[in-house]
């Protein structure tokens, strides 16, 4: 018995060596996140040249041209990020987002820093704190900050309840933040918890909403100092990082210390960018607006 038991392994093991080496096609294609780091001062590629029967590699165009805007559609999905959310920006550009305000005591001190520095950022904003501080969310937005949808309550197992009840909670939160902020677009949404499901980013792409993941955690809610944090995102921060901080949820006199050294730092060596505030209602991609290179 020994033998046909034998036989039937090296068939298995080869027919698995074929399959892996197929697959293993799929994954050599280039990945979206903008690895190569391109110094804002170099001019755009020339145009790659594309071969009228290949697919054209739509990459290094959008690593150079914002694939989103204001005439343009939501961020298209990132296939690195949980669950189809968006794990760096598409661009060079970095990315600061601040989550759980607004808060009294420390949105005002982050605004004031940003200022100071002259940088824009994403604020992940709860809809219960917009409702209680919509004069916080007002400031974000006139001071050219982009907002993104946190959910109504930080309920970090929103994702897991029925289709209509994210819906509802998502709804609430935008109407609250347009009602803060008339003329608002709401394009993004950030899951609590970073506890995504595919029924949580669904219902946001139905809403015209990307799903904004990050690709630097300081886990600056947890109190490290502001030393680790500062050191922890000069340290990881790369081309096209999303970088995750806090303003709201509890005490974040870390988080404001860290970004005296965290803004200058940053700043010196990447262009820092509130996220592109999207089209809302979202226009649909070929269809309302011409397909453009880069996008897909
Ligand atoms: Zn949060």
């Amino acid at each position: 018995m020994r033998v046909p038991f034998a036989i039937a392994s090296a068939i298995l093991a080869i027919l698995s060596i074929g399959y892996l080496f197929g697959a293993s096609t799929k994954e050599d294609q280039p990945a979206p996140v903008p690895a190569a780091a391109k110094p804002s001062t170099v001019a755009p590629l020339p145009m790659p040249e594309i071969e009228t029967e290949a697919e054209p590699d739509v990459f290094p165009l959008a690593r150079l041209n914002p694939i989103t805007g204001p005439d343009r559609p939501p961020l298209p999905d990132d296939e690195h990020g949980p669950h189809g959310s968006r794990r760096t920006t598409g661009t060079y550009e970095v990315a600061l987002t601040f989550d759980d305000g607004p808060d009294p005591r420390w949105t005002p001190e982050v605004l004031d820093l940003l200022r100071q520095h002259r940088v824009k950022a994403t604020f992940c904003v709860v809809g219960m704190m917009v409702q209680e501080f919509p004069h916080l969310v007002r400031e974000i937005a006139s001071e050219g900050h982009t907002l993104c949808n946190h959910s109504w309550g930080h309920d970090t197992r929103l994702g897991t309840r029925a289709y209509s009840a994210i819906l509802d909670d998502m709804k609430r939160t935008n109407d609250a933040i347009r009602a803060a902020a008339p003329g608002t677009r709401v394009s993004y949404f950030r899951h609590p918890g970073g506890a995504w499901t595919d029924t949580a980013v669904g219902a946001a792409r139905s809403l015209g909403m990307s799903s904004l993941h990050w690709t630097v955690d300081p886990r600056d809610w947890g109190r490290p100092g502001a030393r680790a944090i500062a050191a922890e995102v000069n340290q990881s921060t790369i081309p096209g990082a999303i970088v995750l901080l806090h303003d709201g949820g509890g005490d974040r006199r870390g988080t404001t210390e860290a970004l005296r050294s965290i803004l200058p730092n940053l700043a010196a060596r990447y262009p820092l960018v509130a996220l592109p505030p999207g089209v809302d209602p979202p226009r649909r991609h070929g269809f309302d607006l011409p397909i453009h290179l880069g996008q897909r």
